[in-house]
Parts: structure tokens; C-alpha cells; sequence
């Protein structure tokens, strides 16, 4: 595919998309977008998560009785099933698109690729390595430690509101499922931007932004405390009414979702004439700049109502930086203030 017929390759060779990105339609009357918000927001990308929800629940998941109980042969099953999932999916985008580079740089928004830039801030230099070894000896276990407990609370009837199940709540449950992708945008945007105060970003959340040109492998490339907030937005299902399956398939949007702000191409191209698109931009934007889109695609737009939207446009680039001009005087005024006096 040419990718210049949808986009634009600067001097240094990164691309960027021509069309800037647009929170969900109903937020701003664009109701004639409806039809293609719908297709997207259900294909590929949620459908796939609550395939996966629902294949764990009847191949996976032990019975209700086994769950009553914690045990490490359900666990580790459930962690090694995890591990494998993750490994097959993220594995299979780094393979073709990182390792083989079936497209080379066609559609990608930073026109290297990270293995060519060995840095200091990673173990062993390797951005690869380190991302990896991250997600799949942190990240994976305390995903597969929140859902073991989530899973051990429903099997004991453990909830604020008490579980429901979908005979008698098929279309709440239904209603609930579509709400998932928007309660993940508030509670991403919540714990992410509470992780960007200069101490905890210090302490925590840069762990996550050594990657400035993010892969696949750096979407759960985290410090631990920021794996328990940000896989700790299941817990809402203790306290929504829900059933299990919804929570696992929140799970699946958390774990096997995060991929998706990393892939770093603006499309797949599947086949030569089969693009996938990532959804990668808005969070792409993030890792660049730091201090934009602090959620999601915009499904709930918190980033435009508290000012930090970064659509891509040039509108948008001048009054980011006028904001991190102002922030950059009001530190040195407070700074200038905080000296004693001579
Ligand atoms: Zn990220
Ligand atoms: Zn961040």
C-alpha cells in the first residue's frame, strides 16, 4: 500500500496520518459518523477481546467449585495460559512487523525501529529485553494474581451488590459489556494521569516511558505499582453489579488490549491490500510528547475536557506548547519565590 495517500513523511522519515483524531461522534453531533464509530468500535479489536473472554471461560476457566479456593495448580494454569496468550499476540506483531519488518517503515510513525537504538535506560541496554522480561515476569503474573482473586470472589459470592448472572440481567450485562471500553478510558485516564505528579512519574511511571518509540513489547513494560493500578480497574466489577465473563473480558481489554497504544504503525498491512488499523495514535502521541492524551481514543474525552487533547493537527501542537510554556514559567516563578532573599 503507499502509505503517502494517507499521510505525510517528514525529513527524518517518521510518518504521521492526514486525518487528525476525533473523539466519539455522539460527544460532538457528528451523528452521520455513527455507522463507522459502531463497526470500529466493535471490529476488530473488542470483538477479539470478548472471543478471548468467552474461550477462557469455557476452556480455561476450573469450575466454580475449584475457584473457591485458591490453589497454585489453578493459578499457574491460568498464568501460563496468559503467558502464551500474550506471547502468540504481541509475539506475533513484533515477529512480522519489528523482526521481519513485512512492511518496513510503511505507515509508521517513528521511522526507527527500537533494537537501533541501544540505551543506558534499559536492562541491558536492550529496549527489547527489557520490555519483555518486564511483561512477562511482573506484568503477566500481577494480571493473572488480579484475576485469580476476582475469579475467587465470584465463586464465593463476595461483591458489594452481588453478582448477576445473565438469564435475568441478559440486557444490563449486555448494556454493561458495551460500557466496558468507556469505563477502561476513565479509569486509565484517572490512574495515568495521578502517575504523571512529578514524584510518582519519577518513582513509578517512567519506567513506562523509557520507551519513547514504543513496540509491542512495551505495552506492559510497567513498574509494578502502576501493573496493580492499572490491572486494578477490574476491581470495579466488585462493586458494578456484573458477572464474570464481563469482568474477564475487561481483563482481556486491559491485558491484551494494551497492545494496542504500542503497536506503533498507524495500520497493519494484513495483506497488500488488507489494512488493520491500530488505534495506536492517540497513545503514540503520549509516549512522544508525555503530556497529552492521557486516555484513550476519546470514546469518554476526559483529555479534551481537562485540555490535554493532542489530535495530531498543528492547531493542536501550538497549544501544547503553549501550555508547557506557561507550566515552564510557573515552575521558575515558584522556583524564584521559593529562594530566600539576599
Ligand atoms: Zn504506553
Ligand atoms: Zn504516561
Amino acid at each position: 500500500m503507499d502509505d503517502l495517500e494517507y499521510g505525510t513523511r517528514d525529513k527524518r522519515g517518521n510518518w504521521a496520518p492526514n486525518t487528525t483524531l476525533e473523539v466519539a461522534p455522539f460527544w460532538t453531533g457528528n451523528w452521520n459518523k455513527m455507522g463507522q464509530f459502531l463497526k470500529e468500535f466493535i471490529w476488530p479489536w473488542n470483538a477479539l477481546h470478548m472471543a478471548t473472554a468467552l474461550l477462557y471461560w469455557v476452556f480455561v476457566l476450573p469450575d466454580i467449585e475449584t475457584m473457591k479456593t485458591i490453589s497454585w495448580s489453578w493459578a499457574l494454569y491460568l498464568l501460563a495460559v496468559n503467558a502464551v496468550g500474550i506471547f502468540l499476540l504481541y509475539g506475533a506483531i513484533e515477529f512480522f512487523y519489528y523482526v521481519k519488518r513485512k512492511q518496513r517503515t510503511r505507515f509508521k510513525y517513528n521511522a526507527k525501529f527500537p533494537s537501533e537504538n541501544p540505551s543506558d535506560v534499559f536492562w541491558f541496554k536492550s529496549q527489547n529485553l527489557d520490555n519483555f522480561l518486564r511483561s512477562f515476569f511482573i506484568g503477566i503474573p500481577i494480571w493473572t494474581a488480579v484475576e485469580v482473586v476476582m475469579l475467587w470472589c465470584f465463586a464465593n459470592g463476595i461483591h458489594v451488590f452481588g453478582w448477576v448472572n445473565w438469564q435475568e440481567n441478559w440486557l444490563w450485562l449486555t448494556l454493561l459489556t458495551l460500557l466496558v471500553p468507556a469505563i477502561h478510558e476513565i479509569h486509565f485516564f484517572g490512574i495515568h494521569r495521578l502517575i504523571h505528579t512529578p514524584a510518582l512519574y519519577k518513582w513509578i511511571h517512567s519506567v513506562h516511558h523509557n520507551s519513547i518509540n514504543p513496540s509491542p513489547w512495551s505495552s506492559l513494560s510497567m513498574h509494578p505499582v502502576e501493573h496493580a493500578l492499572y490491572f486494578g480497574e477490574v476491581v470495579w466489577h466488585l462493586i458494578i453489579p456484573s458477572n464474570p465473563i464481563v469482568m474477564m473480558f475487561n481483563s482481556h481489554v486491559l491485558g491484551y488490549g494494551a497492545l494496542n497504544g504500542h503497536i506503533g504503525f498507524d495500520k497493519l498491512e494484513l495483506t497488500e491490500e488488507t489494512p488493520l488499523d491500530s488505534h495506536a495514535y492517540a497513545h503514540y502521541l503520549h509516549h512522544k510528547y508525555f503530556e497529552v492524551n492521557y486516555g484513550a481514543d476519546g470514546l469518554v474525552p476526559l483529555d479534551k475536557w481537562f485540555g490535554y487533547w493532542h489530535d495530531g493537527s498543528q492547531e493542536a501542537d501550538e497549544k501544547m506548547k503553549a501550555r508547557f510554556r506557561k507550566k515552564k514559567e510557573r515552575v521558575k516563578a515558584n522556583q524564584a519565590s521559593a529562594k530566600p532573599a539576599k
